[in-house]
């Protein structure tokens, strides 16, 4: 017995002289991925077919273990997906999520190029280093260390790398259309490491999120004579407010917030604000004003969405109620048969998850985060993620884990720490090495 070698020691360290020339090539790729339509459309495959490079000599058709596919929903917008088979069938760990196109980067306020990987000290820095390229490039290194050693393991080790998670706006390419089709049904069988997350500690919160947009229509006219007005501006400020007030008396703090680490309870607030245009002496008869709803996961994305519908129906059926500004401001012009309005729209939804901590997907990670980082310390954040949600109410046990740093998340000069990756890899050795004992 004691001269088999563990599956932790075959599978090592992360080797810096493996990982970073992976993860210079993807970062190299980053101004390619970068998704905000309509002006960045991400090309995925060009992530893919660095990752292929690496792996395709240990796939089934080169006489190797691994089974891969490559899955597009649109012209060079590949997801991909990777198995390790086990031999015990219907017993598998899946680490999915990590995602292969990146936010936009801006090189002229940046301090370093974001499309090329630079390299200071423990720094590895470029757009997608944190979020979530370094992750691409860590599981793509695990993979290979597996398959190169051809560890004999009971579970099937899954990986699905997606596309298009930074924006929705084009939908039907990443990995909620991956889940419609069915490639995540035999992932229930065991644990399901969801790897977008940072801080290399478990994230055991997420929140939902929830666009919306409120039209105000009032009625434009002279500034010199209000009366004969319906300031849409001035509509946009006095609707808003009893619908946030209403919002934070429904979707008051809940007590689990505090058990679960997050930071904030539930918010709904402007962000954006527009209208037409016009002259200074001119009241304007339109106005749009825009924000979100960050949800904490112990509430209803749908009741969120029905409330404040009900609170705009409400404000619309008793709009001359609204309090206004002053002695002329008003939202109804009786005479002329008049009513102040406003419309509300909301935007793609998420979902927030608390993860359950009594699962064996958490207890694993927890005891591989304390053996290789020494101490637990789970929190949540209101940032979102996609399926998540969906997925634990299917029964999947769903947990998430990353080893970027949340201060850098979206953010200008972005950068993660190669020691916390080289953690990352021990730690998900440890999980797979702790699932083969469990029957
Ligand atoms: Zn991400």
């Amino acid at each position: 017995m004691g001269s088999v070698p563990s599956i932790k020691d075959v599978l090592g360290e992360l080797k810096k002289e493996s990982y970073i020339p992976l993860l210079s090539k993807l970062i190299g790729e980053a101004e390619f991925v970068q998704n905000n339509p309509p002006d960045l459309i991400p090309e995925e495959d060009k992530i893919v077919n660095h990752v292929l490079d690496v792996l395709n000599p240990f796939s089934i058709d080169n006489g190797g273990s691994l089974i891969i596919k490559q899955v597009n929903y649109a012209d060079k917008r590949g997801n991909l997906i990777i198995e390790y088979p086990g031999t015990v069938s219907g017993k598998v760990i899946s680490f999915v999520g990590s995602h292969m196109d990146v936010v936009p980067a801006n090189r002229d306020t940046w301090e370093f190029d974001p499309f090329s990987l630079s390299i200071d000290g423990d720094k590895l820095r470029g757009r997608g280093t944190t979020d979530c390229l370094g992750h691409v490039t860590l599981l793509t290194e695990l993979l290979k260390k597996i398959a190169e050693t051809k560890l004999k393991l009971k579970s099937s080790v899954v990986v699905i790398f997606i596309a298009s998670e930074e924006n929705n706006l084009i939908p039907g390419i990443g990995v909620e259309q991956l889940y419609a089709d069915g490639y995540f049904n035999h992932l229930k069988g065991g644990p399901l490491y969801w790897v977008d997350a940072a801080d290399s500690q478990p994230c055991i919160g997420t929140g939902g999120s929830i666009p919306w947009s409120i039209k105000t229509t009032g009625k434009l006219f002279h500034s010199g004579m209000p009366n004969k007005a319906i300031n849409a501006l001035e509509l946009a400020m006095d609707a808003l407010k009893p619908i946030q007030l209403n919002f934070y008396e429904d979707f008051p703090a809940d007590s689990r917030e505090s058990d679960y680490g997050f930071e904030t309870p539930s918010t709904m607030k402007p962000t954006q604000w527009s209208y037409p245009g016009g002259g200074l002496n001119q009241i304007p008869g339109e106005s749009t004003i825009a924000g979100d709803v960050r949800l904490t996961p112990f509430y209803e994305v749908k009741d969120v969405v029905a409330k404040i519908q009900a609170y705009a129906d409400d404000i619309n059926a008793n709009v001359e109620d609204l309090e206004s500004r002053g002695p002329v401001s008003k939202y109804t012009l009786p005479e002329e048969g008049i009513r102040g309005r406003i419309d509300v729209t909301f935007g793609e939804p998420i979902s927030g998850i608390a993860c359950d901590v009594h699962s064996l997907g958490f207890q694993i990670l927890s005891n591989a985060t304390m053996e290789v980082i020494g101490y637990v310390k789970p929190f949540s954040i209101t940032g979102s993620l996609p399926l998540v949600r969906e997925l634990q109410n299917e029964g999947y046990d769903v947990q998430t884990i990353g080893y970027g740093l949340t201060d850098t998340y979206h953010a200008d000069n972005e950068y993660c720490n190669f020691s916390d990756m080289a953690n990352g890899y021990k730690v998900f050795a440890s999980i797979i090495s702790q699932l083969e004992e469990v029957c």
